[in-house]
């Protein structure tokens, strides 16, 4: 390890898809380490076995990687302070706890259940009373050996403060006499998160722990401990929650969103990670539209903000659909076809072309199939679409030159988007009115709808002539039943 190289971590637990503030977290740790030319590192917190998820681990491998997230080190890419799924670690746990108990900081405890929940209730809170914290050396050993099951527990100070300095908090204290005697190693030998985060933070050299405000206030616990092994303190970077709206937290009960959610919704990849990147930090400049490398530059821990953050899907898909509408054509193609694929475009026309119609007029990829459901066949529409003042278009003028459109564009041999433009055009010029009059009424001829992604002579060309001119003649029989 280099010295002073900045290595942080991303410790997710396996309980399900990999939510927003995880991405979060995910994405300022990758991004300071980058910054700073350091090390990110992935870690899996699978401790508490009762709340795994199968299949978990493997989501948020492959989700990190689709986001972009490459760690330098983690379960599947390797790295010198392996492993890095915590219960391929317990050893360690139970040899740093036994350490820590020749130190005084923590002791064994054999208390049952029923004495545990018969202690005092003060407020509500039933707080461990150091009973076993007397036991003798050989009783305890005793009683391990008798089978006896125990927990290891950390032996809080009772008096005094404990403080440390938030890089965004500021300073946090806590009396000591608040803080409950947390179990470190649980009678199945497994560490708890309390013990588990601070031996694999030093053991693997992380010195920047970046997590949300959750942690805050039992980071000083975590403290003790460094301060009992005398290990130095990480530098540590509470981030602000972030909330559904003002009172309420986004959480996953209520069906926060996660990535895959997200993408599911038609949301692209970046334009995710650089709102994520907003949820609670934002540049100096203030940009909001920001590619993944400009976020490596612009990352500073002075622009993250102590007050929540407020998950606003609108915003998101304004940004969204930024990002579509800058994208190179060729890019947009290939996020657009699957999309396509279930649209009544589905292998029926020319996606190159739909695509150029559509890219700069959909937030969301879920947009494109109702985008372009102008292809379905109609079958009936309301004719007053025609009286447009605007586009000096009207029923009556409609009656009088969509034969001479269907005329022109029958004799036409070279059926594409200039040369319709042509026709119509000199059609126009020849009647002396207005093009709009002639397109307008062409585009609703052929739609059958108010709004189309592409003018008249665009859905002409992407229809096809047969196609084009059998919705022109039902339009100009729509219009004589009137
Ligand atoms: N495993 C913890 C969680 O998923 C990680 C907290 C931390 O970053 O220390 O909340």
């Amino acid at each position: 390890m280099e010295k002073n190289q900045v290595r942080t971590r991303f410790a997710p637990s396996p309980t399900g898809y990999l939510h927003i503030g995880g991405l979060r977290t995910a994405l300022y740790s990758y991004l300071y380490a980058k910054k700073t030319g350091g090390k990110f590192i992935l870690r899996i917190e699978d401790t508490d076995q009762n709340r795994l998820v199968a299949d978990s681990i493997d989501n948020i491998l492959k989700t990190m990687k689709e986001a972009g997230l490459f760690y330098d080190e983690g379960p599947d890419v390797g790295g010198d302070y392996g492993p890095y799924i915590q219960s391929q670690r317990k050893n360690e746990y139970l040899k740093y706890a036994k350490i820590l108990i020749e130190k005084g900081g923590a002791y064994y405890c054999f208390c049952s259940k029923e004495r545990l929940e018969n202690l005092p209730d003060a407020n509500g809170a039933r707080r461990y009373d150091k009973h076993c914290l007397s036991l003798s050396k050989e009783e305890v050993q005793k009683r391990i050996e008798s089978g006896e099951p125990y927990v290891i527990r950390q032996n809080m100070p009772t008096e005094g403060i404990s403080s440390y300095t938030d890089a965004v908090f500021g300073e946090i204290s806590v009396k000591n006499e608040e803080l409950e005697d947390n179990i470190l190693i649980k009678s199945d030998g497994m560490p708890t998160y309390n013990f588990a985060n601070v031996i694999d933070d030093h053991l693997m050299g992380i010195n920047v722990v970046m997590r949300g405000t959750e942690y805050l206030t039992s980071t000083p616990k975590y403290n003790l401990l460094y301060d009992a092994f005398e290990w130095e303190r990480p530098l540590y970077i509470h981030m602000p929650p972030i909330m559904r709206d003002k009172e309420h937290k986004l959480s996953k009960r209520d069906g926060a969103a996660s990535y895959e959610d997200l993408i599911e919704k038609g949301y692209i990849k970046e334009a995710i990670i650089n709102y994520i990147a907003l949820l609670g930090w934002s540049p100096k400049n203030d940009k909001e539209k920001m590619s993944f490398e400009e976020m490596q530059q612009l990352f500073s821990i002075e622009g993250i903000n102590r007050s929540p953050a407020i998950f606003d899907e609108i915003k998101l898909k304004w940004l969204n659909g930024l990002y579509i509408k800058e994208m190179d054509a060729d890019k947009f193609l290939q996020l657009a076809t699957p999309y396509l694929d279930k649209s009544k475009a589905a292998g029926k026309y020319d996606y190159t072309k739909l695509a150029k119609l559509i890219q700069g007029r959909v937030e969301a990829l879920t947009e494109i199939a109702d985008k372009v459901n102008f292809l379905e066949e109609f079958d009936n529409y309301d004719i007053n679409l025609f009286e447009n003042a605007k586009q000096k278009s009207s029923i009556d003028s409609a009656k009088k030159y969509l034969p001479k459109i269907i005329s022109a564009l029958t004799d036409l041999k070279q059926w594409d988007n200039t040369a319709l433009y042509t026709v119509l055009t000199s059609l126009a010029a020849n009647e002396g009115v207005k093009n709009s009059s002639i397109l307008w009424t062409t585009r609703v001829a052929i739609s059958g709808k108010e709004s189309t992604p592409g003018g008249a002579t665009e859905l002409a060309d992407l229809l096809g002539k047969e196609k084009a001119l059998k919705r022109l003649n039902f339009s100009l029989n729509l219009l004589g039943k009137e």
